[in-house]
């Protein structure tokens, strides 16, 4: 396979049917380093809407890194998987302190950063910078396994790097940025997960799939395990119209978000009528009363499965809550709720018991 003969119908094809992304119309290197971060594992039309709104409250660099987490956080919300913001937000304030401001364009450098990862440093390099660099993810893994007709699982390493290899020898010293968003669009709009429309593809007559009659059984994926089960209690307790919340500001899951409290309920000692830790007797002490309400949820994250039960308390007053390092408690008004960062499963576990 010549490199001419698949990036030039695949280039002149981008040119007539690529997407008209906002980030594409103006794009500096901040600029895909933002979209770039909020594309990871999230699909363009849940970006589109919270793209412009993100950009126009930090406009630059050294706006962003500015800015204090919990805002960066507010400005997420709605497109999930917010450790990518803090990371994003780091990684801003690494950058205007130690890069002048300036998005670094060698691949050591930004592979030092937090959040960037090789599929997003091959993206940056190549469309903000030029650099003759691949991008591949999830969706240019299909294409590839089906153009040169790989059969081992792509989720298996060996899948990946045969066709990262083949996609490399294929990528154009011009227009290398614009090679990668072309596969981007081509996973979206033609070679689909099922049901492919080779009929309109501009690569049918280099692949590989096609030509062997081989596309419905491509590509293969090695099953994936199931999240893992957690036995969660969480806690919601109101009082004088307001909400106890709190924050962990270092390690573990769900970092730096505010929360409800909850407990892993087989990692702790069930020894008090709550059922929370000997660590948090502070809070059985406080809610001695029967709750007012108890109900069950479920809520699957990637890796884990929460089996939870919500147990609703009221006080009269809103107790002083000793202080624990590391983690931050507070009492919320009800109804400034919405301007936190809280994670979906907190925001339904208050819509079932308020
Ligand atoms: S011909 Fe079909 S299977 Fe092959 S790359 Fe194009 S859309 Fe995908």
């Amino acid at each position: 396979m010549q490199k001419v003969t698949l990036a030039q119908p695949l280039l002149e094809w981008y040119d007539l049917h690529g997407r008209d992304l906002p980030w594409r119309r103006k794009p500096t290197p901040y600029t895909t380093l933002v979209s770039e971060i909020m594309l990871q594992q999230t699909r363009v039309e849940a970006v589109l809407p919270l793209y412009e709104r993100f950009i126009e409250r930090f406009p630059t660099i050294q706006d962003l890194a500015a800015a204090s987490q919990d805002e960066v956080l507010t400005y997420w919300q709605g497109l999930g998987y917010y450790s990518r913001a803090r990371r994003l937000h780091e990684t801003a304030q690494i950058i205007v302190n130690d890069h002048n401001g300036l998005v670094p364009d060698d691949k050591t450098t930004l592979r030092t950063l937090p959040g960037i990862g090789e599929y997003t440093c091959g993206a940056i390099l190549s469309m903000a910078f030029d650099q003759t660099e691949l991008a591949i993810d999830g969706n240019l893994l299909r294409i590839g396994a089906r153009l040169f007709l790989v059969s081992d699982p792509i989720n298996r390493m060996q899948a990946k790097r045969k066709i990262q290899a083949n996609f490399e020898g294929l990528l154009p010293q011009k227009r290398p940025g614009d090679f990668n968003q072309a596969l981007m669009d081509l996973a979206s709009r033609i070679c689909l997960p099922r049901n492919p429309r080779c009929t309109e593809c501009p690569l049918a007559q280099h692949c590989q799939a096609l030509l062997g009659g081989e596309v419905a059984g491509l590509p293969k994926r090695e099953a994936a395990k199931p999240p893992v089960k957690v036995q969660v209690e969480l806690f919601l307790v109101e009082s004088q119209g307001a909400l106890l919340l709190r924050k962990r500001e270092s390690g573990g899951f769900l970092q730096g978000m505010w929360e409800l409290p909850w407990y892993d309920s087989e990692s702790h000692v069930a020894s008090t009528k709550l059922k929370v830790s000997d660590k948090h007797d502070w809070l059985s002490t406080h809610l001695a009363q029967d709750p007012l309400k108890v109900a069950k949820m479920d809520y699957v994250f990637s890796h884990r499965h929460w089996l939870m039960t919500i147990f609703h308390y009221h006080t009269d007053e809103p107790f002083q809550v000793p202080m624990e390092k590391d983690i931050l408690y507070q009492w919320q008004p009800l109804n400034s709720l919405a301007q936190l960062a809280l994670p979906t499963v907190f925001k339904k576990a208050l819509r079932i018991l308020l």
